[in-house]
């Protein structure tokens, strides 16, 4: 299910060369990336908990282009926990799973006390939906944020135990453990029931072996169109403006709970949400 070698190495030289790795606080650490449309088209953001980030490679690409959706297995969608979920495409998915004019909202690198709260209360006032890439080690840390996540009707992204944006260079062994330890964190802090439905590497540190990981065990591999590059603190304007003009590019928006202080991540967020229901968007999910 792996892409085409050429075609990959070809994503990799030019996710590389135009990235720029910044570091934040804990788990704050994103890397830049622009490519080709100017817009992020991969998951990029890094960094472990306390650690500097990475740029690592790249992963995904805007629209369908990072990868087919073949492999797609039906049915893998309403897995009860009590058995393992079916398998899944493990190309990089970005496109919606609903029809028409979407945007799927992804809030990384939580749970974090008081953020990931005041992002679920506006996905509430504005009766949205969204993604969450949750660090393992997090979740363990505060289970009840990652309930309220899953009460509310979110879905749940397996982000990494650690966040460490160069698990693309570890063993294979490590890349596994780091994938499928956070999927048990994340399932036992959110509870019975609970389905971790993607898996976004930090920093876009995916491999073929991680994706098949991910895959293999119901969790597709998610990347994005727009980086809001809110982990930045760029301003509120700036990141509403690059939301506004980067939809063009597909509907998969990257924000962050976690890592710092995302205040105005919180502020975009309460002028975006209204503007996609006034734009006629469905909130809705990565097609997995
Ligand atoms: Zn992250």
């Amino acid at each position: 299910m792996a892409r085409p070698a050429a075609r990959r190495n070809r994503r990799l030289v030019i996710a590389t060369a135009s990235a720029v790795a910044l570091c934040a606080t804990i788990s704050g650490c994103v890397a830049m990336a622009t490519e080709g449309s100017g817009v992020s088209a991969g998951p990029r953001n890094s960094a472990g908990p306390g650690n500097g980030g990475d740029p690592s490679n790249g992963a995904g690409g805007s629209g369908s282009s990072a990868g087919g959706d073949k492999g797609r297995s039906p049915g893998a969608a309403s897995s009860p926990s009590a058995k393992p979920p079916a398998r899944v495409s493990a190309e990089i998915t970005h496109e919606s799973e609903d029809p028409g004019k979407t945007v799927n909202l992804t809030i990384d690198d939580g749970p974090e006390p008081g953020w990931t709260v005041k992002v679920l209360a506006l996905l509430e006032k504005y009766d949205a939906k969204a993604t969450f890439c949750i660090i393992g080690s997090r979740a363990q840390e505060y289970p009840d944020l990652v309930k309220k996540v899953t009460a509310a009707g979110h879905r749940l992204c397996d982000h990494s135990v650690d966040h460490n944006t160069a698990m693309d260079k570890r063993a294979e062994s490590y890349q596994e453990a780091q994938v499928l330890d956070a999927q048990k964190m994340i399932e036992k802090a959110a509870g019975e029931g609970a389905r971790v439905s993607y898996y976004r590497a930090p920093g876009g540190a995916f491999t073929p072996y991680s994706r098949e990981v991910a895959a293999s065990h119901g969790m597709r591999p998610l990347g994005w169109n727009v980086d809001t590059h809110d982990w930045q603190n760029p301003g509120v304007d700036r990141i509403v403006e690059t939301v506004k003009k980067g939809m063009k590019e597909g509907p998969t928006v990257l924000f962050h709970d976690g890592g710092g202080n995302r205040g105005q991540t919180v502020a975009a967020l309460e002028r975006l949400l209204p503007w996609f229901k006034e734009q006629g968007y469905t909130f809705s999910y990565p097609k997995i």
